[in-house]
């Protein structure tokens, strides 16, 4: 079957890059190749491509150019976070307990495994049925000795958005630091970090029609991390390497695009999912909807399909043009169970007949018809 020919339902896996960041990263992967740290023009021009998409990129999220750390993409972002707060805690002599929570994605969860192991001490935060962390809980967790909080602004699963305002003001008030994974939500709600009161962010672009291989770190002014990565100065020291020039170009291109047609986009997921949702319910009238739409992203639609093998069914979606995901992708491959599932109370025999669909900025309309057709095709007499 032709690539045209199919319905891409995984947004939340990956995006295909926009035409706008194309068009941006273009000058920089032909002509302007100097690197940025050089002197002569070709450099210059470099250089200024990036402020530019430093720019672009804090006004995305309303904060300062000078706060935003260029990064390999949301798991280095992650992994930074985690481990350089591990480190520096230990070298300052400081405390060495971390708080995050049980349905992180693996950049922070095997972060913090690995932390874990140099004798950190690590909470994870359970979720309730809808797959959101309750506030009480973070505040019985907290503890003197806590170095660190890291929890998500949105579930890569489920979608479900978390109360993160609230969580951050309570560390705040104590003087811990706050990181959040936002790569879910960058480009597709508005984000305002001082509305969140967080002090770290992490993004990813290809998860906004970005290229992949390119995200950032925020770090809000006064807020301490050492470099993860050693070496030149890039980054005003903190994070060394020469600057993938055209993919942070084309990120800062695709966020500003993103963050002008998110209202359009969104409908259009809000109305498909709603409209998938109708059909499953009318073929699989014991399905249960996993996280919540009332208070989630608006293209995650995550689905336990009792009696169904999400694998199978995954198979043969794809024989009819539509590409969905069970879980998480990252997950996909494992024989294990969805982290994410189990910790919200769904049995292994639920995990295993669930399906994650994610609308974006692929999809029109019209592709309800297709998507229609495929499930009754599926789950039809
Ligand atoms: C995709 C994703 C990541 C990893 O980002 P990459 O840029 O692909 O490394 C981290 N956290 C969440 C929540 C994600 O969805």
């Amino acid at each position: 079957m032709d690539q045209t020919t199919y319905i891409y339902l995984d947004h939340a896996a990956t995006t295909p890059l926009r035409s706008t960041a194309k068009e941006a990263m273009r000058p920089y992967e032909e002509a302007i190749f100097g690197n940025p740290s050089s002197l002569y023009r070709g450099g210059i021009l470099s250089k200024k491509a990036i402020r530019i998409a430093r720019e672009q990129m804090a006004e995305g999220f309303g904060c300062m150019p000078e706060e935003i750390f260029f990064t390999s993409g949301g798991t280095e972002s992650d992994n930074w976070v985690i481990k350089q707060s591990a480190r520096d805690s230990r070298i300052n002599q400081g405390g060495c307990h971390i708080i995050t929570g049980a349905i992180e994605h693996h950049a922070i969860l095997h972060s913090c495994e690995a932390v874990a192991a140099e004798g950190f001490d690590i909470t994870y935060l359970p979720c309730d049925e809808k797959s959101c962390y309750r506030v009480s809980d973070l505040e019985a967790a907290l503890r003197e000795d806590t170095i660190l909080v890291s929890l998500m602004l949105g579930n890569n699963e489920t979608g479900a958005l978390q109360p993160i305002q609230e969580m951050a003001a309570l560390c705040r008030r104590r003087g811990i630091p706050f990181h959040t994974d936002a790569v879910q939500c960058v480009g597709h709600i508005p984000i305002d970090v001082n509305d969140l009161g967080i002090d770290m962010l992490s993004l990813s672009g290809h998860k906004f029609g970005g290229p992949k291989g390119i995200g950032a770190l925020y770090i809000r002014k006064g807020t301490e991390l050492s470099p993860f990565m050693d070496g030149g100065a890039q980054e005003r020291l903190r994070r060394a390497g020469t600057e993938n020039v055209a993919g942070i170009v084309g990120m800062g291109a695709a966020l500003t695009d993103a963050l002008t047609t998110m209202e359009y986009e969104n409908k259009i997921s809000r109305t498909l999912r709603r409209q998938t949702l109708y059909i499953l319910r009318s073929l699989c009238p014991d399905l249960i909807v996993n996280g919540t739409l009332d208070h989630g992203l608006p293209g995650h639609l995550n689905v336990t399909l009792p009696g169904h093998d999400a694998e199978e069914m995954i198979l043969q979606l794809d024989q009819m043009g539509l590409y969905v995901s069970a879980g998480s992708a990252c997950a996909t491959g494992s024989p294990e169970p969805s982290h994410v599932l189990t910790a919200m109370g769904r049995s292994y025999m639920e995990a295993q007949s669930t399906l994650r669909l994610s609308f974006g900025m692929t999809n029109k309309a019209t592709d309800i018809e297709q998507i229609d057709r495929a499930f009754h095709a599926l789950l039809g007499e």
